[in-house]
């Protein structure tokens, strides 16, 4: 037995320091003392003798850099230069962008919480707040979404001023340019309250706050074309769009065929060298209205009138609408959500070379310019806008299922409906975590680019799950179109945002893995700017820095992962409170789990792992479900660690932890190299998979918690507009709750009464009448019945028209359409 003794000391030893991460020497160096303590205490002094050997044959050959360096190194750096193609300029111009935040830390198989929960918590200043309880609230009072999806297909000029007047398509151009100068989170809770009300308007205001002229202008523009446009597009006397999708060039945005020749012609009277611009755009939003194109096309100069480059590349340009050329005006119609989009042609445009955003200084720079401000529009606009809409669904959805009643209950008591409910709930609470974290990362001037891409992913396609479920609630009340209806033109429009701005199944299959591997990773991008140094001295020595600190990295991470797979992650230290202490301990486990499947994969599939993208995926959900889960962590304890929001944490938290291992599970069982597949299973999932969805239990508490008032349910609420007004049905089916739950003991004892035939009339003004007579309800709860049924006749009712109002708008007579306007 004796032994075996040093050997266990030097695996336990290991193990330790691996899962420590102790530098090699720190090992070396205790295993020694420890082999050394223990042969002073009797153990076997031959065995003792071998373990330590085998800690100098490991450690002295990687501690000296003279045999490091030539004999493991060197080879290794040809390896790796073989199976790592070099990265496309596309590719590293995105990764170059990109700034790297708390997401980092997910990759890292050890995450440092604390650098998350000691972020400030994001907060509006006086004049942001006063902008949404004013202006704001005042915008969507004004809304009617019925009448601008339905009767006009566009916002009425009215809203059109006021958006304008207000400043809200300048909410982030600097105060010094007469713009509103907003924090993306202030950009981020506008949107948000707009999109609880429409689609259509949150579109329109979020386009020119999102990528496009404004946001290209400030950060690359001339001060002469920072002067002239930003104060116009701040006050709406312009109208921006910005086309870079044709029928050629959809996802592969970087393949556009629309060009631009530079020339010389006759302009207002001079001969001035410019471009000849031809293209073909298509899904423009707002261009039907804009007045000001930013256009993305290639540029070309075959006469070397610029300088000696033919093929400059992607350029962008700020083209004025009314240029000779340009048709421009005609719509499509997005899935009954009618913001201004359409197409843009262009044959033979001349233009001088001053339209070029940045000027001629940034010609073919426009890929890089797009990549480099890309994440902060796509971190605000779909995600808030899946928020607002999510939020508004789950709360109106809870009084929904409070107020309607079949078979004599509440439908929301029923499992089926509960079930559905508690997903709504769910849901709703992490997108609307997942959008504030992912604006508070815009507003503390972070480049989120892989964020963005989760933020995008994910609140959309969670945003569509929650318009399904709610809209499975309503039943017909969510089908008949209508002024009444506030469901179904979001349920509608889902698609929308899953498409727009990266589609959904490429940002997961390609660019949530494929950017967070390269640029979260603590080491991949390293290793790939050392190996391709020109030094090559400097290039083996930082290679090889770099790849050590790696190979330890992936060691820990193995040791790690399955360490807490062993021990169902249950110790370990971790913050947080005696109720989120061990959420923080899973992330810990699957954060080195993920490290763990990256590094093997990229070991094993190097360039190929591109091309796998149905591994890339799954990688990508546990990186996302990772980021959701510590988002809606560092909300709960922003907010003060509320006890009542555990229903929804924990809701939301088990089905992240889940789909985490759903998306590892797949990852694993079908792994290229299915050997080493078997292997990882081994270290990540120990003891076989054991996490479970939400109970029904825990489900059964979500969904009760968006039929009755709670200040949970509040904050859950809180930032969508709930002002109960005729514009407004689902704020007024949400402000008759409480009533609702007040009324509901005195209506038990009213229907009790009728079933036993104690109160015998037919109708309901006669059978409360006979109720107060025979003494089975008091005059006072007479009236609160009256109440209650008045709200649940608002509540349940739906809208009819006659023929002639649902006739095509352009059938339509028109005093049909005052009449419904
Ligand atoms: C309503 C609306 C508004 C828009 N507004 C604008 C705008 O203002 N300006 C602008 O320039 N563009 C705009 N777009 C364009 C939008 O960004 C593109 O539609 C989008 O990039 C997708 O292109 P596509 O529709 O041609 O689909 P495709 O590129 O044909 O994609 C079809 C499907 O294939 C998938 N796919 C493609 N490549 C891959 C891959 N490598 N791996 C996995 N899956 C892949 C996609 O995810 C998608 O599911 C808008 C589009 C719409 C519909």
């Amino acid at each position: 037995m004796s032994i075996l003794v040093p050997f266990l000391i030097l695996l336990l030893i290991a193990f330790a320091a691996a899962y420590h991460r102790l530098p090699l020497l720190a090992w070396a160096l205790t295993s020694w003392v420890a082999l050394a303590a223990s042969a002073a205490l009797g153990t076997n002094i031959t065995a003792t003798v071998i373990a330590a050997v085998l800690v100098g044959l490991v450690a002295i050959p990687l501690l000296i850099p003279a045999i490091r360096l030539p004999l493991i190194t060197r080879p290794l750096l040809e390896f790796y230069t073989k199976i790592l193609p070099p990265l496309s300029d596309t590719e590293r111009t995105a990764l170059e962008a990109g700034t790297v935040g708390f997401e980092g830390e997910l990759f890292s198989g050890k995450p440092k919480w604390d650098s998350l929960l000691s972020q400030p918590r994001p907060q509006l200043n006086a004049e942001e707040q006063a902008f949404l309880d004013g202006p704001c609230e005042e915008l969507c009072r004004m809304t009617n979404d019925w009448d601008i999806s339905h009767v006009r297909a566009d916002l009425p000029p009215e809203i059109w001023d006021y958006v304008k007047k207000n400043k809200f398509f300048g909410m982030i151009i600097p105060k010094e340019y007469g713009g509103l100068g907003f924090s993306a989170l202030a950009n981020h809770k506008v949107i948000q309250k707009l999109a609880s009300v429409s689609a259509t308007l949150s579109s329109t205001v979020g386009v020119p706050n999102s990528l496009g002229p404004g946001e290209l202008l400030m950060h690359y523009g001339t001060q002469e074309q920072k002067d002239h446009y930003l104060p116009r597009l701040a006050d709406g006397r312009e109208v921006p769009c910005f086309g870079l999708t044709g029928p050629f060039a959809g996802s592969d945005a970087t393949s556009i065929p629309d060009y631009g020749i530079v020339c010389t012609q006759t302009w207002n009277g001079a001969n001035v060298v410019g471009i000849r611009l031809n293209f073909d755009k298509r899904y423009i939003t707002l261009a039907p209205v804009a007045t000001i194109i930013g256009l993305a096309f290639r540029m070309y100069d075959p006469d070397g009138l610029i300088g000696d480059k033919k093929d400059l590349g992607i350029s962008l340009a700020l083209i004025p609408r009314d240029t000779p050329g340009i048709e421009i005006g005609r719509r499509h119609f997005p899935l009954n959500i009618p913001f201004q989009n359409g197409p843009i042609h262009g044959k033979d445009i001349f233009v001088p070379l001053s339209v070029l955003i940045g000027g001629e200084e940034y010609a073919g720079k426009g890929w890089q310019m797009l990549v480099e401000v890309l994440s902060i529009g796509r971190s605000i606009t779909l995600p808030s806008t899946s928020s607002g809409a999510s939020k508004m669904a789950a709360v109106v959805t809870g009084a929904y299922a409070r107020i309607r009643k079949q078979f004599g209950l509440s439908i929301g008591r029923f499992e089926g409906v509960e079930e559905a409910l508690a997903r709504i709930a769910g849901n709703a609470y992490a997108i609307s975590a997942l959008s504030q974290a992912t604006a508070a990362a815009v507003a503390r001037g972070e480049n989120p680019a892989v964020p963005s891409t989760i933020a995008k992913y994910h609140c959309t396609t969670m945003g569509r799950e929650v318009a399904q479920d709610a809209m499975d609630i309503h039943g017909g009340k969510g089908i008949i179109l209508g002024p009444r209806n506030y469901l179904g033109r979001a349920w509608q429009g889902a698609p929308i945002s899953i498409t727009v701005e990266g589609a959904n199944i490429m940002t997961r299959s390609l660019m949530i893995f494929g950017q967070g591997a390269i640029l979260c990773h603590p080491w991949v991008l390293k290793e790939m700017k050392a190996a391709g140094l020109e030094d090559p001295s400097l290039r083996l020595k930082e290679f090889d820095r770099n790849l050590f600190g790696h190979i330890g990295f992936a060691i820990s991470n193995a040791v790690r992962a399955f360490w807490f797979g062993l021990t169902a992650a249950r110790i370990g230290k971790a913050p947080g409170d005696g109720y989120t202490r061990r959420y923080f301990r899973k992330l810990n486990r699957y954060s080195a789990a993920l490290a763990l499947m990256a590094d093997t994969s990229m070991l094993l599939l190097g360039g190929k792992l591109k091309f796998k993208e149905k591994l890339s995926a799954r990688l990508g959900d546990v990186l996302s479900q990772l980021y959701i889960a510590s988002s809606m962590l560092k909300r709960y304890h922003d907010e003060g660690a509320p006890v009542s929001d555990h229903p929804l944490l924990a809701w939301a938290f088990h089905d992240a932890v889940h789909k985490m291992e759903v998306a590892l599970s797949g990852a694993l069982r079908n792994f290229p190299v299915r050997p080493v597949g078997w292997l990882l299973w081994m270290l990540v999932f120990p003891l076989g998979r054991r996490a479970q969805a939400p109970s029904d239990r825990l489900g059964h508490r979500a969904a009760a918690l968006l039929m009755s008032p709670s200040d949970a349910r509040d904050r859950l609420a809180d930032g969508v507009f709930l002002t109960p007004c005729e514009n407004n049905p689902a704020g007024r089916i949400n402000s008759y709750l409480a009533k609702v739950v007040l009324a509901e003991p005195v209506e038990r004892k009213f229907l009790k009464a009728l079933k036993n035939s104690d109160i015998e009339a037919l109708n309901f003004p006669a059978q409360l009448a006979e109720g107060v007579a025979e003494g089975w309800i008091t005059a006072a709860e007479k009236a609160q019945l009256e109440e209650l049924r008045t709200m649940t006749l608002d509540t349940i009712s739906v809208d009819d028209f006659d023929s002639a109002e649902l006739a095509a708008a352009s059938l339509r007579p028109k005093a049909a359409m005052r009449s419904v306007a």
